[in-house]
């Protein structure tokens, strides 16, 4: 699938800088290079060279230029690579010079991965694998991203439907060719064992948890407590910058403020909920509401109170809700001299919740919770080297899948009527195919011929 259109961007980042790539890529990326710099140089090979305006000869600049001949190009087009300085007016030059040239036009944002897409480079898992890599914050994440861009569910998704359509095929057989005499009788049977086996991986890669989907996004933690505990002093303080309004008044932090970490290579998103308290003012009320809404789904919740007064009974019916999931703080500590702790001041009863005695304000304890946090994220994370699943479009099409070879399961177990079975396998390759961006019809008759040699 050619295109038709030869486009061009400056592919890093934003001049000035010490060097600038743009990047040509199409059916006129050749004539351009040659209209550039006066030659195509040997493929693949860095050539130095001087970069002229066409319309008057006038050198530009003295780059690098690179030439990878289709099909041979990350977007499996002709493409060509300038490695310019990158100063303002050299960049403004050369993208100004391709401007004029016939044929050629600016690149919009993503069409040289939307263009390896459709020329079959990378599949659709890639395409977001590469999305995720640019956009990754902490190692974590540019690790999964990497992997998923080498095709870590790109190319399971493939194998599987691969599957599929072996056991449609099969099943395709008994149904076109059921008259034939020399047909084998049970071939719905091995069909039924691939469909039985495929749903056991691809549930079992669904049985993650969300663990990938949470590393692209972050460990959600909620800093929650009774107004003027010290939660913004807190979340200043982990966010080591001034992200929350701080204040001396309760009540003022109305909205929810979030704040990204980088704990060990693990992104946390850490949020800082309205002062969590009853209160006649409606908008006060409805900033509760969603401060009760968004800690209660958070994956962690730091229960901050002010340790230097009696903890209102209120606020512990809350917190005794919220138990499940939350770490105790008790700030403030600095204001409590050195008065020994209370035996009831650590979790009661048999409760394992973890709680910390920190200052937020002067940073006593804080690295605690910190080393803590950080050891909280690295085991939800530990098991997701394998995670396969990394978007909500990924989980809704395995979901899809699962549920299609469920019901043709069903079918089959139930004596089965080959068409229906045959239907639901095909719905479940369609979904499979949806991953990664494959839902073209495959030639099923193909298959059937190379294995089972039927016709002559
Ligand atoms: P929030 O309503 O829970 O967000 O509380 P703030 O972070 O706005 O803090 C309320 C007040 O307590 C402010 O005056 C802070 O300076 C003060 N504060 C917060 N943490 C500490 C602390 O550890 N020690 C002391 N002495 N004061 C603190």
């Amino acid at each position: 699938m050619a295109s038709d259109h030869t486009i061009f961007a400056l592919s890093s980042g934003r001049p000035p800088a010490a060097i600038a790539v743009i990047r040509i890529c199409g059916p006129q990326a050749g004539r351009a290079l040659q209209r550039l710099i006066g030659r195509i140089p040997p493929p693949r090979h860095a050539t130095l060279t001087r970069v002229r305006d066409p319309a008057n000869g006038e050198p530009i600049d003295e780059a690098l230029a690179l030439w990878f001949p289709a099909p041979y190009s990350e977007t499996g087009e002709d493409m060509a690579e300038l490695q310019l300085h990158g100063g303002h007016a050299v960049v403004a030059a050369v993208l100004a010079a391709l401007g004029t040239m016939e044929g050629c036009r600016p690149a919009e944002p993503g069409e040289f991965s939307r263009r390896a897409f459709e020329n079959g480079r990378l599949d659709l898992t890639a395409v977001e694998g590469l999305a995720d890599l640019i956009a990754a914050e902490t190692q974590a994440q540019r690790r999964q991203a990497f992997r998923q861009l080498k095709g870590l569910i790109g190319d399971r998704a493939e194998a599987w439907r691969r599957q599929l359509i072996e056991a449609l095929a099969l099943v395709e057989a008994r149904i076109d060719f059921s008259d034939e005499a020399d047909m084998p009788e049970d071939l719905v049977e091995p069909a039924l064992r691939t469909a039985r086996q495929l749903r056991g991986e691809i549930a079992a890669a669904l049985a993650d948890s969300g663990r990938g989907e949470r590393l692209r996004d972050g460990l959600v933690v909620a800093i929650a407590g009774p107004p003027n505990a010290g939660k913004s002093t807190l979340l200043n303080r982990l966010a080591r910058r001034e992200a929350a309004i701080v204040s001396p008044h309760p009540g003022t932090t109305r909205d929810v403020i979030e704040v990204h970490l980088d704990l060990d290579g693990y992104p946390v998103t850490l949020l800082d909920t309205a002062g969590i308290r009853d209160s006649d003012d409606a908008v006060e009320q409805e900033g509760v509401r969603r401060a009760r809404e968004r800690a209660g789904a958070a994956d962690l919740i730091l229960w901050v109170t002010d340790g230097s007064v009696a903890e209102a009974a209120g606020a512990e019916m809350v917190n005794a809700a919220l138990k499940s999931n939350s770490w105790r703080i008790k700030n403030k500590i600095d204001l409590m001299g050195h008065r020994p702790c209370r035996s009831n001041e650590s979790s009661s009863g048999n409760d394992p919740q973890k709680m910390f005695r920190i200052s937020a304000a002067t940073g006593s304890g804080v690295d605690a919770l910190i080393a803590a946090l950080a050891d909280f994220a690295r085991d939800y994370f530990s098991a997701t080297e394998s995670a396969l699943v990394t978007r909500a479009r990924h989980r809704s099409a395995l979901e899809e899948t699962v549920a299609a070879l469920d019901r043709a399961l069903a079918e089959g177990e139930g004596g089965g009527r080959e068409e229906l079975i045959a239907e639901e396998l095909r719905a479940a390759a369609t979904a499979l195919g949806r991953l990664t961006g494959r839902v073209d019809v495959e030639n099923l008759l193909d298959v059937i011929f190379r294995d089972f040699c039927i016709g002559k």
